[in-house]
């Protein structure tokens, strides 16, 4: 039988004696060295995948049972480490997300906020992660070009937590009062067809609900088109509407989509002046491009870092538009996307702090911190109570990398993907890549000649749309099969388009290439293209054959 005394053992010491380091240091060294064991640059998993049979979490459920008396320390490590059996990794095998494989400084720096385990709620709990998170605040503002003087932001839950935080700040924004009498029924919000459904959940979460979130039409480039906003925004004013809140996807989730910032910015103030309203909240919603904000200053005409012509001319057309992210009145950074950081590590900035009054707790509700007259930091105005401090591993990862090693490798996401779209076409005649060039490729194959070009413009019919992608579908369910050598991804709306014959628009399916791990070069395009290659082949061999 244990007793506290030798529960201790399982803690950290309060004075640093080395006997307990080296219990902690042990169990460190294994996990990592078991972790590395079981590595397969080959491979998409980490070990063998287990059989996932229809029962799989069933079983599991059912013999867990909380443990009468604890384990040993080898017991306890030997059965987490069974939890990463057959879990993926991060190599070149990975292309189906924006998924990061978490680099060394911010596990570090996650390590150290959670030996620390400061709550980031208020500095007294959690100093690092206050110091951190003020930092970073600013380091981003001055990336983005907000005035960090007047700009605030905080690390929250994820890019969806930031289109919350940003809406519930809207609507506080534009009516003070609803947050004690609730929320008018007339707010519309505006967003692309093909933004992220954080959006959608946020519409429901607040209570303006989703019949009142209105999707705007996208232009080839899958960026919103403008002349299909306005028109919405006015049919909205015109039957009494008041619009709330634009969200301006700048990096579409499965496309690279960027919307027009600028333009949303001055459509917004037009209609603010035209008809009398008060100000349209603005986010940008770059969960996903964010991070290319860090070419913002980049010397194109120097190219200092001595980018490809072809990668400076992608690059220089996402700062085109990103430069004008300052305008917006919120965006957010997930570096647990392009940024390469652990989950979950996304910071909310906003524009003007003085926002972050419409959102906050009176003191006299916040009784358990920040009223005792010390600590000067102290976020009553997140959602979260308890917030985890993953600022530090954010911080850990910009001193490593400055802005240029980011560069370095946002500009390589964009170079291996011109490398896969070239030699995707040389070597399928059947395939159409159908996005701009970004860190993902979306791209189709065609039973029998392209017609991407056709379906794009509305000329295709129905059942040819269909016959795609039920090709492509299929195609997906084929190389999903293997997915445990190279995982590509795929969707079933990446954008839509008209047929002639039918009135309502149909999705477009495609498969997706993401690139973004450092172990992915301009030399492994052909492992990814070999792999197609060879189930298209076995593909269209069966098709021919039933
Ligand atoms: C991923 C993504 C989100 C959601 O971000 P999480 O960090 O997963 O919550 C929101 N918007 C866009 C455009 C995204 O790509």
């Amino acid at each position: 039988m244990m007793n506290v005394n030798d529960l201790r053992t399982w803690f950290p010491s309060i004075d640093g004696n080395e006997e307990q380091r080296k219990i902690l240091l042990s169990g460190i060294e294994r996990i990592i060295r078991e972790l590395d064991e079981m590595k397969d640059p080959e491979k998409l998993t980490l070990g063998d995948m287990p059989n996932y049979t229809e029962d799989y979490y069933n079983k599991i459920a059912e013999k867990s049972i909380v443990p009468e008396a604890g384990a040993n320390y080898d017991d306890v490590i030997s059965s987490i480490m069974e939890l990463s059996k057959g879990h993926r990794f991060i190599n070149r095998n990975y292309v189906a997300n924006a998924t990061p494989l978490a680099n060394v400084a911010s596990i570090l720096g996650n390590l150290l906020m959670v030996l620390l385990n400061g709550n980031n709620i208020w500095d007294v709990d959690g100093s690092a992660a206050a110091n951190a998170e003020v930092r970073v605040t600013s380091m981003l503002s001055k990336i983005v070009g907000y005035d960090p003087d007047m700009s605030s932001g905080y690390t929250t839950w994820g890019g969806q937590g930031a289109v919350f935080n940003s809406l519930r700040m809207a609507i506080a924004r534009m009516f003070p009062h609803s947050n004690e009498t609730g929320v008018p029924n007339n707010l519309y919000c505006f967003c692309s067809e093909l933004s992220h459904f954080s959006l959608y959940k946020s519409m429901e979460a607040t209570g303006i609900g989703t019949n009142n979130l209105i999707r705007v039409k996208v232009n080839p480039d899958h960026s919103m088109d403008l002349n299909d906003l306005r028109e919405k925004m006015e049919e909205v004013i015109r039957k009494g509407g008041i619009p709330l809140y634009v969200l301006a996807t700048m990096g579409t989730t499965d496309t690279f989509g960027i919307d027009d910032l600028s333009a949303i910015k001055t459509l917004t103030t037009q209609l603010e002046d035209q008809y009398g309203l008060a100000p349209i909240f603005i986010h940008a919603d770059t969960a996903m491009g964010g991070m290319y904000t860090f070419f913002n200053d980049y010397d194109y005409e120097k190219n200092p870092l001595q980018f490809e012509a072809e990668v400076v001319e992608v690059l220089k057309g996402y700062t085109a538009k990103f430069k004008h992210i300052h305008l917006a009145d919120s965006m957010v950074f997930d570096f647990h996307k392009l940024g390469q950081t652990p989950y979950i590590t996304s910071l909310f900035l906003v524009k003007d702090k003085m926002n972050f009054q419409y959102v906050d707790l009176d003191p006299e509700e916040t009784p358990y911190v920040g009223n005792r007259g010390y600590g000067s930091y102290h976020t009553s105005y997140t959602l979260e109570c308890s917030r985890m401090g993953s600022s530090i591993a954010i911080y850990a990862s910009l001193l490593a990398f400055g802005k240029e090693g980011y560069q370095q490798l946002l500009a390589n996401y964009v170079r291996v993907n011109l490398q896969f779209r070239k030699r995707l076409l040389e070597v399928f005649s059947n395939a159409a890549v159908t996005n701009e060039v970004a860190p993902v490729t979306t791209f189709r194959f065609y039973p029998n000649e392209v017609i991407w070009e056709k379906e794009l413009q509305g000329q295709a019919t129905l059942s040819e749309l269909q016959e795609v992608n039920e090709f492509n579908d299929r195609f997906a369910e084929l190389i999903g099969i293997h997915r445990d050598t190279i995982y590509f991804g795929n969707t079933k709306k990446q954008r839509k388009v008209h047929v002639i014959d039918h009135d309502e628009r149909q999705s477009v399916y495609a498969h997706k290439l993401y690139t973004v791990s450092p172990y992915t070069t301009v030399e492994d395009v052909e492992h990814y293209i070999a792999f197609l290659k060879q189930y298209m082949d076995i593909h269209t061999k069966e098709l021919a054959y039933a």
